[in-house]
Order: C-alpha cells, then sequence, then structure tokens
C-alpha cells in the first residue's frame, strides 16, 4: 500500500456569502436535473477519454459505462464511469476554483435573475447542483495519465472540503451523493430511471442502471437520411411517443452549415385533444435533453409538428429569454420552415392521391403557414389542393382555372357548406360546372387572401348570383317567343312581390336551364362576406344576420311556378300565394333553420298543400 499524506484540508475562498444556500434554493421545483448534470459529466469523461485515445492512436477495447447504483443502506448515489479520471490538481482547479472563481458574479446576477434555469450552465456549476438533493458529496477518481494516484474530495455543503490520496485502481470517476433525508426519493430505482430517461435517454454512451441499460445511445437523427428506413422512422416515432397514431409524414434534418442542426420532425395525425398551444418538440444539446417546450424554435403554425431537434451550438439551460432574442433561433425557424415547404411539395408531386389522404390533416396548418409567411406562401402555393366536385376529387388552382377557362375564366365557384347548398351544387353539376368545396375555418381568409395574392382571379360562392352558364341561352329563348317571356317574368315578378312580405327580400326572375329547382336564395358575395368578417370578430350580442338582404331568384323553367302563374290566371289568387310563399320557405330552408314561429307557419302550409292535392285525388 502506498504511504498517503495527510488529507489536505481547505477553505473554498469565497468573499461573498456562502453559496450553498442558494444553491439548495435554486430550481427547487427541478431538483431532478442534478442527474442530467453528473450523467453528462460522466459521457463527457468518457467522450474525452475516447477523443484522447484517438488522438494517440490508441486502441482500447473497452465497453465504456457510466454506471449508476442506489444503495438504500448507505443511502447514497453513486454515479461511476470509465472516463478520463480527474488528477487531484485536477479536483483543485475545476471543482474548486473553477466553480467558485465566479461565484461572486453569480451571486450577484443570481439576484435579479427571473429565469432561474438560465444559472446552471453559464457558471459552469452542473457538479454543484448535487447540493441541491445530497448533504454531503463525495469524489473517487483515478485519471488516465501515466502513474497517475487516486484522489478523494469530500464536501459537506459548507465552504470546507477535504481532498486526500487514495488507492483507486480502476481508472475514471465516482461520484457519491449522501442523499439528505428528504430526498431519498431518488434511491427508488424506477424514479432514477424515468429520469434518466427523460434527460439522458439519447445519450451517446451506455447508461446502466442496476447494472441495465437505460438508454438507447444512437438516436435515429445522427443517422444518415439515406440509410434510414421508413419502419426505422416510424418505431423511433413510436418510441417518443407511445400512445400515438402513426406519423403523417416526418423530415430528416442534417444542417451544418451556417449552424449545426440535426433532428427528426413528424407531422403527426391530428386528433381533437391534440393540444395545439404547445410546443411538441424535445430540444437537445449533443444528446443531452434540454426542453419539450420551446415554442421559440418553430413558427406558431407548424405547433403541432413533433420529433427531436438537436442543437449543439444553443446553451444547455436555454432560457426562454435567450430563445426569442437569439438570431440563431429565427434561423432555425427558417430552415424548419423551408424544409417543411420542400417536403409538401415533394410528397405533393410525387403522388396525388397519397397527398390528398394527409391533406385534409395538415391543410389548415398549411393555409395559415401560407397567410403568415410570404416565403412559405411563394414554395407551396403551386402545390395546394382543393377539394372539388369534379371526378378527380383533388385540384390545384391552376389545374381547376384551366379546366374552367372556356366556361367562366377567372372566375372560382366554391362552397363552403355541402349540405346547406346542396341544391346549388347539384345544379352546377347538372351544368357540367365544378365547385371547389373550401369549407373549413380558415376559408374564408383564405379566399381573401388568394385574391389579394391574385388580383385577377375571382372567388365566388354558387349562391351569390346566377352565372349565364345556368341560364338558357338568350337566343333559344328568343324563339320561344320573346314576348310571352317577358310577360311572364314580369307576371312572377309582381306575384312573388305580392305575395312574400319579408323585409330585405328582392325577388329575381329568371329562366334557368335545370327545371328542378323553382326558387333559390341568392346572397351577394361582398356583402355576405362582409357579414361573415363582422361575425368572427363581433361579440355575441351584434351577429349580423346573413340574410337581412336577399333574393329569391324564381326560375321560369320550373313546372311549380308555371303552375303557380297558371293558378293565377285562374284567379285563384289564395293558392298562388299559398305555393309562392311554399317556394321561398323551401328555398330558405335549403340554406338555413326556422325558428318556432316560421316552422310553424310551413308545417301548417304543407299541411294545407297536402290536404288539396288528396282532395284531387
Ligand atoms: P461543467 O460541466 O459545466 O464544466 P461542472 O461543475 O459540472 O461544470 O464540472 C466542472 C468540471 O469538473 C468539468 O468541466 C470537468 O472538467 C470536471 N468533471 C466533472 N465531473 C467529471 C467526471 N465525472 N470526470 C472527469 N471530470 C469531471
Amino acid at each position: 500500500m502506498t504511504e498517503h499524506k495527510q488529507p489536505e484540508k481547505g477553505t473554498i475562498s469565497i468573499h461573498t456569502e456562502n453559496i450553498f444556500p442558494i444553491i439548495k434554493k435554486w430550481l427547487y421545483s427541478e431538483k431532478e436535473i442534478f442527474l442530467r448534470e453528473l450523467v453528462s459529466n460522466a459521457v463527457d469523461a468518457i467522450t474525452k477519454l475516447q477523443h484522447v485515445n484517438l488522438v494517440e492512436g490508441l486502441r482500447l477495447s473497452e465497453d465504456y459505462v457510466v454506471d449508476i447504483t442506489l444503495d438504500k443502506d448507505a443511502g447514497t448515489l453513486t454515479i461511476k464511469d470509465n472516463g478520463i479520471g480527474m488528477t487531484a490538481d485536477e479536483i483543485r482547479k475545476y471543482i474548486n476554483q473553477v466553480a467558485f472563481s465566479s461565484a461572486e458574479e453569480f451571486v450577484q446576477k443570481f439576484k435579479g435573475l427571473e429565469d432561474k434555469n438560465q444559472i446552471i450552465g453559464h457558471f459552469g456549476l452542473g457538479f454543484y447542483s448535487s447540493f441541491m438533493v445530497a448533504d454531503k458529496v463525495e469524489i473517487r477518481s483515478l485519471s488516465y495519465e501515466k502513474d497517475a494516484v487516486g484522489a478523494h474530495w469530500t464536501c459537506e455543503g459548507s465552504t470546507s472540503y477535504e481532498l486526500e490520496e487514495i488507492d483507486k485502481k480502476d481508472r475514471g470517476t465516482e461520484v457519491i451523493l449522501h442523499l439528505e433525508a428528504d430526498e431519498k426519493v431518488y434511491l427508488d430505482a424506477v424514479k432514477v430511471r424515468e429520469v434518466v430517461k427523460r434527460y439522458c435517454n439519447f445519450l451517446p454512451v451506455t447508461i446502466k442502471l442496476a447494472g441495465e441499460q437505460v438508454n438507447d445511445s444512437k438516436p435515429l437523427w445522427n443517422q444518415a437520411a439515406s440509410e434510414t428506413t421508413e419502419e426505422q422512422y416510424k418505431e423511433f416515432y413510436a418510441k417518443l411517443y407511445p400512445m400515438a397514431d402513426e406519423p403523417l409524414f416526418w423530415i430528416h434534418l442534417n444542417v451544418d452549415f451556417p449552424f449545426n442542426l440535426k433532428g427528426i420532425l413528424y407531422f403527426p395525425r391530428l386528433t381533437t385533444e391534440f393540444d395545439v398551444a404547445k410546443s411538441h418538440i424535445k430540444l437537445f444539446c449533443n444528446q443531452v435533453f434540454v426542453s419539450d417546450n420551446c415554442p421559440e424554435l418553430i413558427p406558431e403554425f407548424l405547433t403541432p409538428l413533433q420529433g427531436c431537434l438537436d442543437a449543439p451550438d444553443l446553451p444547455l439551460n436555454v432560457s426562454r429569454s435567450y430563445l426569442q432574442n437569439e438570431p440563431q433561433v429565427r434561423k432555425i425557424r427558417e430552415v424548419i420552415t423551408s424544409r417543411v415547404a420542400g417536403k409538401i411539395c415533394e410528397l405533393a408531386r410525387q403522388d396525388r392521391q397519397a397527398f390528398s389522404k394527409i391533406w385534409e390533416d395538415i391543410h389548415t396548418f398549411v393555409k395559415y403557414g401560407m397567410l403568415r409567411d410570404d416565403k412559405f406562401y411563394d414554395k407551396v402555393k403551386e402545390q395546394i389542393i382543393f377539394r372539388t366536385t369534379d371526378d378527380c376529387q383533388y385540384t390545384t388552382l391552376d389545374e381547376y382555372l384551366l379546366r374552367a377557362a372556356a366556361k367562366h375564366d377567372k372566375k372560382v365557384y366554391y362552397a363552403n357548406d355541402e349540405a346547406a347548398q346542396a341544391t346549388y351544387i347539384k345544379l352546377f353539376k347538372s351544368q357540367g360546372l365544378e365547385v371547389l368545396l373550401l369549407d373549413a375555418l380558415i376559408d374564408s381568409h383564405f379566399i381573401q387572401f388568394l385574391e389579394m395574392k391574385n388580383s385577377d382571379i375571382k372567388f365566388e360562392r354558387v349562391d351569390s348570383d346566377i352565372t349565364e352558364n345556368l341560364l338558357e341561352e338568350k337566343r333559344k329563348i328568343e324563339l320561344a317567343g320573346p314576348d310571352e317571356q317577358k310577360l311572364q317574368t314580369q307576371q312572377a315578378k309582381e306575384l312573388f312581390e305580392g305575395a312574400l312580405k319579408a323585409g330585405g327580400l328582392s325577388i329575381r326572375v329568371e329562366s334557368l336551364k335545370d327545371d328542378k329547382v323553382s326558387g333559390m336564395i341568392l346572397l351577394a358575395e361582398q356583402t355576405r362576406r362582409f357579414k361573415e368578417m363582422t361575425r368572427m370578430m363581433g361579440k355575441d350580442g351584434d351577429m349580423p344576420d346573413m340574410f337581412a338582404e336577399h333574393t329569391l331568384m324564381v326560375n321560369l323553367k320550373s313546372p311549380v311556378v308555371q303552375n303557380i302563374l297558371k293558378l293565377q290566371d285562374a284567379k285563384r289568387d289564395e293558392d298562388a300565394t299559398m305555393l309562392a310563399e311554399q317556394v321561398y320557405d323551401l328555398a330558405m330552408l335549403s340554406q338555413r333553420s326556422f325558428d318556432k314561429e316560421r316552422m310553424e307557419a310551413f308545417l301548417e302550409r304543407s299541411n294545407k298543400i297536402l290536404e288539396k292535392l288528396g282532395g284531387m285525388g
């Protein structure tokens, strides 16, 4: 046995108050991060040794391991590594001096600091976070250097320490935490495992707890995208989010200029419980988990993205204010936005059928992104698709306009409520006119936005007007007898105006190609949009009535309308009025529901009509 010198006793020199009470108070709610700090130090020590070996050309075929052991009887948690180790001098330098040289500054800053999280990494005090849970900490270390002597450091949470030589045969460091009475939870393997998994799951060195490996030392984001299979991406996702459905698509990032950024981002299948207010990305710094709530890292419209980002250039202890003001974070956002845009274009070009399947999940975010970010808009504008009544089911705007060019140039007909506008859609379809279905909440803004971006294109809801294409051709009407036509039009207009007393109603008589429609409600596009806007912005009290002004289009071609005119000719004015009211109510009902009074009147009248019909038989 070597002859040991007397243990060295010393005082950690700080001129201000004792640092330990501050450490104990600091981050009270997140004490568990001491494990992250100590395990990261152990992993660093191993990485350093691997580096030295590499430089010196040594080929040590050794298993590098960080071993965590819990001793319930002794009340200790030990983190042991076979890394580079420390000599007594290095302990003096790195543990005693370095930590405390900035202590004064630390104490000053601490007082005014709002985000206590900033402290740890910033002051290089990671090791001292052990005193948040331990009242005594020991370091036993043997440096890799030739002829090194083991060193043993002990500190009981005051400014004095003890440092002595010891016999230690195995290279590396053991940090032994004598846990405080209140912190015995860290003797529980389940708890320790959970914390280690949370913070250290992807550290590049094997981490064992009670002899079993806890972590996955080769996270998928470090693997080249070209060598990664679809199965591997899905498996990795399932590991990160065990309860989630398969993701819709993913992006593998591997940027090394002008900054380092790796990661895999997933677009999840969205469910109603999805919490869109929170970012779901796990941020790592050199494989050490940092946080899973960094909304600053991704643009707001991509909040649903999940997965991992490893940004080694960001500090391990990032704070909110840091992320908000850091130019690099803006660049990260830009890279992500651009990659997402690229992915969307790739998917759209590859397979329209497959793309349209995920479109319903992503379109709101894509549209929102286009509204918010011009660069994103420019990248994806030609690829976005719309559901359409045409057989192709989904179409780009350009394709639609091309098909429509001969019939209605630069005009887009759309519906935003398939059920309420069913009659109109059917009418359009029967005349070979294609209608886009824009029924998401965001679509009214999006339509407005598209018109602003493409000033020559106009969007018109199917019920906003009667298009030329739906009307009987003028010439044909003229041949059939223009005078009679004119006369009937006039008669129908007067009849309906006389019969219907609703406020804000105007009557328009047309001859549609389709004779199955007797009447239709028209709401002028711009007026309606304006009201929709007011409704979206206004409070419940001042809801504008969408039907305050509306037009009833009466179809002269319809046998029903022809019958009404005949009834009037036969001086059966009461019946004519009743049927005119019925035509109006039916047209209205397809758009909205009635209040109690109007419903009662409608039912009563319907019954009367049925009675009369029965009487005829
Ligand atoms: P930081 O890790 O931010 O530098 P720490 O207080 O955690 O601050 O550690 C201070 C220094 O002590 C480290 O930089 C390293 O040189 C040394 N050290 C800590 N833990 C170990 C270890 N397990 N093996 C070797 N050196 C270590």
